[in-house]
């Protein structure tokens, strides 16, 4: 594939309705983005794709990923990602977020998802086949195994910790990396810069969220000098970084759904600004408008084990009760 450095992270198109979703896909591949990047996952967000870009679908190259771990189930979900993005061939397909051993043996071994879309690669429904995670260590091994052809993981000035072994050993393997989550989920007030951050510590392709015309403005002329960062840059990044230290949220969504109703990474999205950036007034009338807050969560332990960042969700909400509210 001949990809665009910056490419289209799908996930925020499925709080647009289809016609803002529809202007902002066009524009991204008016200003030069090739690559788009989508899951079963994120509810619309590929139909989004299919309908708005169904047209220019020779100038621009789809990816897709799918949860299920064993071949009959991969064939579903591959099958409803074709249809959905009105395409007879998916240019890249992923296991999405292996994230322990288990899975990635299960993915791999007898009767496997890596059987159903090698079997779909023979039959030209899927060109490559790659891998999404959270997990350094999965990653590591996944990558080594040699069967993936791209490697797909959060890399950001914050998450950097992928840059001593999973990206030698994937530019050793010849092994495409993609960068979700270049700006942090939002954490990162400069984009731009860090994806400029992204693109020239070694991830070949950076894949920011976008759901507004500006932001893929200002994400195409992050990909279009890539130059490495001044010390004066790498400062304001560090500035940023130490800002939110280790514990903090990055709105992948893993944790949901709660039982109790808490819109978790919203919540804990507002916290940090309230806390952070002192924008005490938008967090305010953010909560106001949402039916659960803080307080209302029961602690049940739900959500901690889905959270690839170990993060005590129970006890930030508890924390931010005495803070926010
Ligand atoms: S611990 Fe709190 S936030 Fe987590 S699932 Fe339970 S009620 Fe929801
Ligand atoms: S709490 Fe953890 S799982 Fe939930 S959105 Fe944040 S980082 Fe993701």
């Amino acid at each position: 594939m001949n990809l665009s450095v910056v490419g289209f992270g799908g996930i925020p198109l499925q709080g647009l309705p289809f016609s803002e979703a529809e202007k902002i896909l066009k524009h991204a591949v008016d200003n030069g983005i090739n690559f788009f990047d989508s899951a079963r996952g994120y509810t619309d967000s590929e139909e989004k794709i299919g309908r708005a870009l169904e047209n220019r679908r020779n100038d621009i190259y789809l990816a897709s990923k799918a949860m299920a771990r064993d071949a009959a189930g991969m064939k579903r979900e591959l099958e409803a990602s074709l249809r959905n993005l009105r395409t007879e061939m998916i240019d890249l397909y992923q296991f999405h977020a292996v994230g322990n051993e288990k899975q990635l043996e299960r993915v791999l071994g007898p009767g496997g998802a890596y059987e159903a879309l090698q079997k779909a690669r023979e039959e030209g429904k899927v060109r490559w086949i790659g891998i999404t995670g959270h997990s350094r260590d999965i990653m590591l091994k996944a990558v080594e195994t040699g069967r993936f052809d791209t490697a797909q993981f959060p890399f950001n000035p914050i998450e950097t910790e992928w840059a001593d072994k999973v990206i030698p050993a994937a530019q050793k393997g010849n092994i495409g990396t993609i960068g979700m989550k270049p700006v942090a989920g939002g954490a990162i007030r400069n984009a731009a810069l860090s994806i400029r951050f992204t693109l020239t510590e070694g991830i070949d392709v950076s894949i920011p969220g976008m759901d507004a015309i500006k932001q893929v403005d200002e994400n195409c002329t992050a990909g279009k000098t890539l130059e490495r960062l001044t010390g004066e840059e790498l400062e304001l990044l560090r500035a940023e970084k130490e800002l939110w230290g280790e514990q903090f949220c990055r709105r992948c969504g893993y944790c949901m759904p709660c039982p109790n109703g808490l819109n978790i990474p919203f919540l804990l999205l507002i916290e940090a600004y309230y806390t952070r950036y002192g924008l005490k007034d938008w967090a305010l009338s953010r909560l106001s408008g949402l039916p659960q807050s803080y307080s209302d969560c029961a602690a049940c332990g739900d959500c901690m084990p889905k959270c690839p960042y170990s993060l005590p969700i129970p006890e930030l909400m508890e924390k931010a009760v005495g803070i926010v509210v």
